[in-house]
């Protein structure tokens, strides 16, 4: 197997093939090899699992990946990159690649198609220009046991944040409602080629298998959320007014009451389950 982390073996690769990296594509290829093995060894693959991957790159992820997996399935949106993976990746067996731009495919039919009988995860070093459309699509598929994506530090911050913090956002809440994530470890600028500006980190999102809170309705829950978060600095009340129109002021007063929730709370100190009470509130009043 080519170390492709190996700046001696990648430099070489990259200009035998005349491959020039492609900053709008967020291409930070990894240069330490600890990296991908450890994210592989942290997402709890086997040969029982499909592995969606997501940019390739030149496949150091894809290489650790399908030694653990029954199944890798890599997305890559870059056709440069065809004969590199050839030869880094070529002889694995277990290992589809689709030549597409992950944010146009329908994720859930592909994971139903691909992999049968194989408990399907996503494992990625993110291009970062498109972190939360791709986490959000592959939430909301609601189809992968577990997600575990290589992303900014501070994006790994909100994601993982307690409510009244200051990266506590309505982000957070959105990944915290469909999984539990934890902060895995976190990668320095060093680790790649390119070097990126700011430091990364791993973050495994667990999946939710059920929704500890009663949610009447998912896409006013989101509403509320939105709201919430609209006006930071200002009282909830406000930011449900404006959010809510058809409320008025003392209607989104009147809501908050119901739920036991003071006159002065501020939507960024609230836990999914007060933001749920306040969506099922809204929800009963409209009858
Ligand atoms: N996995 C490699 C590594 O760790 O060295 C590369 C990671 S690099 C940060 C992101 C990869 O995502 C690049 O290979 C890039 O071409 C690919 N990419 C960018 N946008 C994409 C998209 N919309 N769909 C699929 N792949 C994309």
């Amino acid at each position: 197997m080519i170390d492709v982390c190996n700046i001696q073996v990648m430099k070489p690769l990259l200009s035998d093939h005349g491959f020039h990296f492609s900053k709008a594509k967020g291409q930070n290829f990894l240069t330490a090899r600890w990296v991908p093995e450890q994210i592989a060894e942290d997402s709890g693959i086997d040969r029982t699992t499909g592995v969606l991957e997501i940019g390739p790159g030149i496949g150091p992820l894809t290489q650790q990946l399908c030694l653990r997996a029954g199944k890798v399935c890599a997305v890559e949106v870059d056709h440069r990159l065809e004969p590199l993976l050839k030869q880094t990746v070529g002889e694995f067996d277990n290992l589809e690649i689709v030549w597409d731009d992950v944010l146009k495919l329908d994720v859930q039919t592909l994971v139903a198609e691909r992999f049968s009988g194989l408990r399907p995860v996503a494992c990625a070093n993110l291009p970062y220009y498109i972190t939360s459309p791709i986490l959000t699509a592959l939430l909301e598929a609601e189809c992968f046991d577990a997600v575990t994506v290589m992303v900014q530090k501070e994006v790994a911050q909100r994601m993982c944040a307690k409510p009244g913090t200051a990266d506590y956002s309505a982000f957070t809440v959105f990944c915290q409602f469909y999984a539990e994530p934890e902060l895995l470890f976190d990668v320095p600028p060093h680790c790649f080629m390119p070097q990126p500006k700011v430091t990364s980190a791993v973050v495994k999102l667990q999946v939710r298998k059920e929704l500890p809170w009663r949610i009447e309705s998912k896409e006013l829950f989101f509403r509320t959320v939105r709201a919430s978060f609209a006006m930071r600095r200002k009282k909830l009340s406000n930011g449900l007014t404006s959010g809510f129109p058809e409320l008025g002021k003392a209607g989104a007063e009147e809501v908050l009451r119901a739920c036991g929730l003071p006159e002065n709370v501020r939507g960024e100190t609230l836990d999914i389950r007060q933001f749920a009470d306040i969506a099922n509130e809204i929800l009963r009043r409209r009858g």
